[in-house]
């Protein structure tokens, strides 16, 4: 039976993305479904045949961050800001028009509060890591400490806003609530502790949705390209590029920069023919002539990259790039490359290991077989189908 399927996103390209293969399943089986975002993914979710519920984010058209320790520290203060505003804006809304389900991103907060309230169950999204009783990120690789004066504020506001959604004021237990559904945006086999994740988690591989909207690219010549980007959310390292420059000015790679929002890229100077700049690349085309990715290990990026079989040098800037660029390394797919060791010749140097290096293609082109050969889609929109019926 067609349902209303509301998606609540947190709105970085990193986190909508890897929900549009989702979405448009979901609208392929017959459902309605309606979609928060802010403006910037609107042609996004329309071009797949969903309704953009539009609202405007504390974050901006999609998030961005300097990835300072002050800021990381901030997040759980945005984020409950973001929340409330959320619910205040689309509320109205979704009273007339109520959803059977709420699908949303572990950090769209909002969506958990809108769901309590009013009585609707709830999928989560992990773009990123889920957590259980064995495993948390925040554990592992802690973004920001407890006793942070940001985060203490941002517990005590939480604290005091729960009971008005009819939840327990206890912080803790709505932050680290496991829930009876979550789907993972990764391969079991990429995740820690992979094994120790049950019934309540669905791992649907990155669900690469069409994103024809991004235009198309192809290579200039018979050169082994390299794509270098930091995404689309870091804004704090512009030097970064001109290393990249610098590295591969004198070599034979075919070069593929993308430098998002803010550099412009006639910043960099004269280019030789062999490296291109842009602003942004339709990423899943580039990577599929890529030989080596140079990434900042956006969960994103690192799931794009191991499915299309190309080895990756992770240059993480903050925690889950880092737990990203360490697990490449740990499970030989690539190299992980500390941002403090990043020189024009590590850089180079790094690349060219992981190129030469035919285990590691090895093994990055099995574990590309195996996430090509599982329909995320299929399976998530099976796992919110089956989660409905049990209603
Ligand atoms: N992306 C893109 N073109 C670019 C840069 C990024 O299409 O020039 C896409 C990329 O394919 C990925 C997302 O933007 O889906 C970035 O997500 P990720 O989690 O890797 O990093 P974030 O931007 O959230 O740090």
């Amino acid at each position: 039976m067609p349902s209303h399927i509301a998606f609540f996103n947190f709105p970085a390209i990193g986190h909508v993305n890897p929900t549009l293969g989702l979405v448009e399943e979901l609208v392929k089986r017959g459902h309605r479904v309606t979609c928060t975002v802010t403006r910037h993914f609107v042609p996004a979710v329309e071009s797949i045949g969903a309704e953009a519920v539009v609202y405007e984010s504390v974050f901006g058209d999609f998030y961005r961050s300097p990835y300072t320790a002050e800021a990381n520290a901030g997040e759980g203060l945005r984020c409950l800001r973001e929340a409330t505003s959320l619910v205040e804006q689309v509320g109205p809304f979704y009273e007339r028009n109520v959803p059977d389900v709420i699908v949303h991103d572990f950090m769209a907060w909002g969506a958990k509060l809108y769901a309590a309230k009013h009585g609707i169950p709830a999928v989560r999204l992990f773009p990123s890591y889920a957590w259980n009783e064995k495993f948390s990120i925040q554990a592992k690789f802690p973004l920001a400490e407890y006793t942070d004066p940001q985060v203490m504020e941002m517990v005590g506001q939480l604290t005091a806003l729960l009971p008005e959604f009819g939840l327990p004021a206890d912080p803790m237990a709505f932050l680290q609530e496991i829930g009876d559904l979550g789907i993972v945006f990764m391969p079991r086999a990429f995740h820690y502790d992979g094994e120790t994740f049950d019934e309540r988690f669905v791992f649907a591989g990155p669900c690469l949705g069409d994103r024809s909207h991004q235009g198309h690219w192809q290579p200039a010549g018979d050169r082994p390209v390299l794509l270098v980007s930091l995404g689309t959310a870091a804004t704090g390292w512009p030097e970064f590029f001109s290393t990249a420059v610098e590295a591969f000015r004198d070599s034979e790679w075919d070069v593929v920069i993308a430098v998002g929002d803010h550099l412009d890229p006639a910043e960099l100077g004269e280019l030789p023919a062999h490296i291109d700049v842009r602003r942004h690349v339709p990423q899943l085309d580039v990577l599929g002539h890529a030989r080596v990715f140079v990434t900042h290990g956006g969960m994103n990026s690192t799931m794009e990259s191991l499915h299309h079989g190309v080895p990756m040098v992770v240059v993480p800037q903050m925690n889950e790039q880092r737990a990203n660029g360490l697990r490449v390394d740990e499970l030989g797919l690539g190299r992980h490359l500390a941002k403090e060791d990043v020189t024009a010749r590590s850089l180079r140097e790094a690349v060219d290991a992981v190129a030469g290096d035919a285990a590691v293609t090895g093994r990055v082109s099995e574990l590309s077989t195996a996430m090509r050969a599982t329909d995320g889609p299929t399976i998530a929109a099976d796992a919110v189908e089956a989660h409905l019926a049990a209603r």
